[in-house]
């Protein structure tokens, strides 16, 4: 998309999580995309128009790319389907299709260098592989905090788009049970996840990423970390740890499923 005009945009809904944005069609018609970013789980794609198109996948979105040649693979345009709800045609006859069953998923436009201001970014924290995210962050963050562990670390606001899926990973290989209170673990305890949370991501971001049930790559790929899991989705399962003896165990916490093995994680 990135330096591309949208020379057609086709909006089949009202909104998806929200309401869309006023005239949206009309406002990504015949925008450049200057360039493309993202933020926490936000995609972001500033515009020559002024203004930056924000979109989250929520929990089944997905955006198909099409009439091009992607990777190694050239996608004719798919038939229409019921969920695509928003159909980008781009100049030169690329076509990218978000398509989101389950209608989580979400899209607006703001005023471009106006990150700060919009609700959904405002107050979201640190990127886990930026700079900002740091041992001293963390620890600050972590001080005098009376919910659990979990809970903390899936804090956007504490830091930015790490999933349930893979604080359950961290918290395995750092040997911390999920409901420890995150104010009541030793600082070199709490410092010592940060490099653990950079080792799960980058090792997911290389094999792909995790891919549930329907969700697919923009290629129709699946992402294959899900096989390197340790402890989500494997209730009853033998722990992975050398030498611990213990059997995988699912809670609930905050409404999410936890994973986490009852030996090795004190
Ligand atoms: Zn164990």
């Amino acid at each position: 998309m990135e330096g591309q005009v949208i020379a057609r945009a086709d909006v089949r809904r009202e909104g998806l999580r929200w309401p869309f944005p006023l005239r949206m069609a009309e406002r990504l018609t015949g925008a450049r995309v200057e360039r493309l970013r993202r933020r926490s789980k936000y995609i972001l794609g500033d515009l020559s128009t002024g203004e930056t198109l924000l979109i989250h996948l929520g929990m089944s979105g997905r955006m198909l790319i099409s009439g091009t040649t992607l990777g190694k693979f050239h996608h004719d345009h798919p038939a229409p389907e019921k969920h695509d709800h928003v159909v980008l045609d781009i100049e030169g006859g690329a076509r990218i299709t978000f398509n989101d069953p389950r209608r989580f998923g979400a899209m607006d436009l703001f005023a471009s260098g106006d990150d700060d201001a919009h609700p959904l970014l405002a107050k979201l924290g640190p990127e886990p592989l930026g700079n900002a995210f740091n041992e001293d962050h963390l620890v600050a963050a972590f001080a005098g905090r009376n919910t659990a562990v979990k809970t903390a670390l899936l804090d956007q606001h504490i830091v930015a788009g790490l999933g349930n899926i893979y604080v359950c990973e961290v918290l395995h290989r750092a040997g911390i049970n999920p409901r420890r209170k995150a104010g009541r673990i030793a600082a070199p305890r709490v410092a010592g996840l940060v490099p653990i949370i950079r080792q799960v991501l980058g090792e997911a971001i290389a094999s792909g990423g995790s891919s549930l049930k329907d969700y697919r790559q923009a290629d129709g790929e699946l992402g294959y970390f899900q096989h390197a899991f340790r402890v989500y989705d494997r209730e009853g399962a033998p722990c992975a740890t050398p030498g611990c003896s213990g059997t995988i165990r699912r809670i609930v916490q905050g409404g999410r499923s936890s994973y986490y093995c009852p030996l090795c994680q004190r």
